[in-house]
This record gives structure tokens, sequence and C-alpha cells, in this order.
């Protein structure tokens, strides 16, 4: 497959106006071809022109007509499967094999989001028929459906290149939803972001639908993310990344003329509980499985088990000496981009100036972006005096916390801030303290998981990937998962409305047979 560096606006392939630049390969340090164009704030413009006129008619197909287009989405990323993982292999360092079963993913995540439109449950059509004897006065007819809140801007993550990136979630749920997507790619994978923006861009063209459905741009640096947060006619935002990054998207979106939601995902460390039985009987092999989940991309992953809390005592030894022995013989591996490798090693010195100690290392580095695997160990009563010691540092790292009780298991857990999941390992008599863990958890998590780790993360309706402030900017929705679509919906309410002027899915007879409900009780498809 013959790469060009265009940017993608609409139907167009734009030449670069701010200059190029080239992919780095984190294994080898050298640069890739081709050369990719960046843009600017005209071309911010040019692609929000084109979502905003694409908007009307795109939100308004049938459901039919959507769920169509995002199989042909998953079709044709399907169709590029093999090359879209190599490319990101180059791009990212990580195992092409892993990349393959990423673009599997993404695509299957379009196959649900098309099952989500046809079903068409996301509407929460709501029907309170007129009451015209009522007393003291008559009611007139109310319905309610879900509408696309607008063009949105959808800035693609590092880590996870395809499943979170210009393919990923967020783009599926945005479609879905009705909304028209503008990403802003990340510059960590070029040309990995420029073979899915061409899976769906064919697909809006074989579906026949308007250009401004779809559109990628990239830039050198900030201009172009800031100009796409204030452009007017773009209405929410959608943002995987740092905390730094996803906040300043976030305050600058809501100090426009007309302020917009941003649904940002930024910082967690997963904190993993060990109940007291839990670690006596199995200490070594939570230890052993902790650590496997915590290398997974190089540690590169939002759901990444970071820190580790267990009451000193029976099983501690083990859980330790087994952690210490897989870190050990972790190897050495290429990290995805200068800076981040340069924020792990930041992060690692971080965590030791504030009184934690290295107690096992991994295989000596070979090349410059190696990411050399660390476990550090603390104390409760150190841990609950330094702050610096709950911040997230993104890469094969985690820190071991040897708390001396319940109770200062119980302050570690109150002191946390915000996280998109927790988990406890536990047993039956184990379950009185994870009674009183529970509350705490619920209050700082939008996951929680027993006996298990939070990594890896299935897509379904239950599903949430979110949580309080600084896990999200929202801690009411999820990023992954079928109810993900929810960021870009907003509710209408069609009131008194002649039945011929109402949307199809709330006229009277239910001729789509969509699930509805009437004053407030669910009658189904009917
Ligand atoms: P990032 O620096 O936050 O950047 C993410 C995206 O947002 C990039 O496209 C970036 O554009 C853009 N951006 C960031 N700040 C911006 C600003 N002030 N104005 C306009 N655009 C802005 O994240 P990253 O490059 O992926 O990695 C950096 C660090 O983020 C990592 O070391 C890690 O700590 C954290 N991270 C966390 C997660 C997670 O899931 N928890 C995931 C990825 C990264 P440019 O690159 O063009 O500036």
């Amino acid at each position: 497959m013959k790469l060009t560096g265009a940017l993608i606006i609409g139907a167009n392939d734009v030449p670069a106006t701010e200059g190029t630049m080239k992919a780095l390969n984190p294994a080898t340090h050298q640069l890739i071809e081709p050369a990719f164009a960046l843009g600017g704030a005209d071309q911010v413009d040019q692609a929000a022109t084109l979502a905003d006129e694409a908007f009307d008619s795109y939100s308004h197909t049938s459901l039919a007509r959507r769920a169509t287009f995002l199989d042909s989405i998953a079709d044709n990323l399907d169709d590029v499967r093999q090359a879209l993982a190599a490319r990101a292999a180059l791009e990212t360092g990580l195992p092409a094999a892993q990349l393959e079963g990423e673009a599997a993913k993404a695509a299957a995540q379009f196959r649900q989001f098309a099952e989500v439109v046809r079903r068409g449950r996301f509407l929460q059509l709501a029907i309170d028929p007129a009451q015209p004897d009522r007393q003291p006065r008559p009611r007139m007819d109310h319905r309610l459906q879900k509408i696309a809140i607008g063009p949105v801007a959808v800035f693609g993550a590092s880590n996870f290149p395809i499943s979170y990136s210009v393919a990923g979630g967020d783009t599926a749920s945005a479609l879905a939803a009705g909304a028209t997507v503008i990403v802003k790619a990340h510059n960590a994978h070029p040309g990995t972001s420029k073979i899915q923006a061409r899976a769906i861009r064919k697909a809006v063209q074989d579906n026949g639908l308007p250009e401004g459905v779809f559109s990628m741009i990239r830039g050198g640096g900030n201009a172009i993310g800031e100009a796409l947060v204030d452009h007017p006619l773009i209405k929410a935002v959608t943002f995987t990344g740092s905390e730094q990054g996803g906040m300043a998207l976030y305050r600058r979106a809501q100090q426009r003329p007309e302020p917009i939601p941003v649904f940002t995902e930024m910082t967690s460390v997963n904190p993993t509980f060990i109940l007291p039985e839990a670690l006596a009987e199995r200490g070594g092999q939570i230890g052993d499985g902790f650590v496997e989940r915590m290398l997974v991309n190089v540690g590169q992953a939002c759901l990444k088990p970071a820190l580790l809390i267990a009451i000193e005592g029976a099983g501690f030894d083990a859980l330790r000496t087994a952690m210490v022995k897989r870190v050990s013989e972790a190897a050495a591996r290429p990290m995805l981009t200068p800076g981040i490798h340069a924020a792990y090693l930041d992060g690692l010195t971080a965590m030791e100036n504030a009184g934690a100690s290295r107690v096992a290392e991994g295989y000596a580095v070979n090349a410059l972006l190696d990411g050399q695997s660390a476990l550090l160990e603390v104390d409760g009563a150190i841990f609950l005096r330094e702050t610096a010691l709950a911040e997230e540092v993104f890469g094969p790292c985690a820190l071991l916390v040897k708390v001396r009780d319940a109770d200062e298991m119980l302050a570690v857990a109150r002191s946390l801030r915000g996280q998109l999941s927790a988990a406890m390992h536990l047993e039956h008599s184990d379950l009185q303290l994870a009674r009183r863990l529970l509350p705490v958890l619920e209050r700082r998590t939008g996951r929680i998981v027993v006996n298990a780790f939070a990594h890896p993360q299935e897509v379904t309706f239950a599903t949430v990937h979110g949580g309080p402030f600084p896990a999200s900017s929202d801690s009411r929705f999820t990023s992954v998962g079928m109810t993900s679509i929810e960021r870009f919906l907003r509710p209408v309410c069609y009131q008194g409305f002649p039945d011929a002027l109402l949307p199809e899915a709330l006229r009277e007879g239910n001729l789509l047979q969509l699930p509805r409900s009437m004053e407030g009780a669910f009658v189904g498809a009917s």
C-alpha cells in the first residue's frame, strides 16, 4: 500500500501548508518515509465548514443507512488490517501481532456501534401523550428523542494507535450518534493514522454520504489543536492523553464565547488492593499477574496497574519476591516517543525523590528509547505524606505500598484522586474489609474489579472507562463501551407536534419498531 502524506479534508487530499514531518521508528531511532503534511488554522476551518455542512444531512440519515456505513468502515479496516499493523509496528515499536489484534478490535467496535444504531435504544425515545381533559389545565403532547450534538473534534491517543486513534472508539461512537467528525491525528503515528482515515473516507464515499462527515488533520505543535477547539462550528471535543494537555484544551473550550463539552480521559494509577487472606493464600500468584499486566504495551496503557497496596504480614514476602523476579526478567522495549520516554525517566526520579526505593529493574536498555522496567516500594506512612507518589508514571513501572494494617489500607484508598479503575483481590474471609473499602473506591473510580486486573478491558454495554477527575473531565460518561455514544447526544422535546411533522422515530404506530417509553414506562418496540 502506497502511503502519501496529504491531509484528508472531506473528499480531498490536501497538501502541506505548514511544512511536513516524518514518523520516528522508536526501535531504530530512524525517520520513516514518507513526509506527512502539516496544516494550520485554514485547514481546521475547511474541515469544520465541511463538517457543519454535512451535519444536517448525516445526522438525519436513517438508522439502517448509518449502521450500514459503520459496517463498511469495519469491512474497510479489515481489508487493510495487515498493512495497518505493519505500519503501526514501525511507528510505535509495538509487536505487529498485537497491533493486528488492535485493528481487529477497532473493526469490531464499528460493528458493535452499527448494532447499537440499529436497535435505536440510544435515541431514548419518550412519549407523554396529551391530556386534554387534565385539570386545572390540559397537558400538551410531549415527545423526546436524543439527537447528535454537532460536529465533534477527536484528539487521537498516542498509546493505542488504532483502537484509541483515528478509527478508535471516539470516532466510532460519534459517527454512530450521527455527529460529523474531525480527527486531530497524533504525530506519533502519522502513517497508521492515514491508513485508518482512508478506510473511513472510502466508506463515506461508497455509502454516498456528504464528504464532510469525516476529516483528518494534523499540525506541528499546539496551534492546530487550539484552532480546532476554538472553532465556533465544533460542538464537542474528545481527548485521550496527559492531564496537562487535556486540561489545557478543557479550559480553552470553557473560555469560548460558546463553551462546549470536552470529554478528556487523562490519568489513572488503577490501584490494586490485596486483602489479607488473599495475600496469605496467593500473594506470589497475584504479584506475578500484576507485573504481567503492568508490562503490557511497555506500561503505556491507561489501565496499567501502577499501584499495589498490601498489608505487611503473611504472604507479603511471596508477593514481593514474585514481583521482583518478574520485573528483573523483563526485557527493555522501545517506548512510543522521545517525550514519553523522557517523562518516564523523570517520573521514576520523582518517585525516588519522594521516598520510594527501587527494589527491582528489568534488563538494561539497548536502544535510545528503551524503557527499562522498574519496581519501587514505599511504606504506607510515606505514601500518605508524599502526594507525588500517587501520580501516574507512564511506562513499565509500578509502586508497591506496604501498609501496617487495614486502617492504613483504607487511608491510602481515601488519599487517592479519581481513577479509571481499581481492583481488589480477596477471599471469603476478606469480605468484611472489602465492604469497608468498597464505598471508598466507588467514590473514586469508574470500575471496580474483583480477583482480576483492570486490563484488558471488554467493550460492552456495561463497560465504564471514565471516573472522577483527573481520570476524566466528566465522571458521568464513559469513553469506551456502547454507552460512550451518550457523550455526543442531547435531548430535544417536541411539544404539540402534528404526527406528520414529528421525527419518524416518535410517530404514532411506531413503524420503525423502536424501543420507546410511554409516561415513563418502557413499552418496547411496539
Ligand atoms: P499529550 O501530550 O497530552 O498529547 C495528546 C494530543 O493532544 C496530541 O495530539 C497533542 O498534540 C495534543 N495536545 C496536547 N496538549 C495540547 C495543547 N495544550 N494544545 C493543543 N493540543 C494539545 O499526550 P501524549 O503525547 O500521548 O503523551 C504525553 C503523556 O501523556 C505521556 O507521557 C503520559 O503521561 C500521558 N498519556 C496518558 C494516557 C492515558 O491513557 N492515561 C495516554 C496517552 C498519554 P501535539 O502532539 O501536536 O502537541
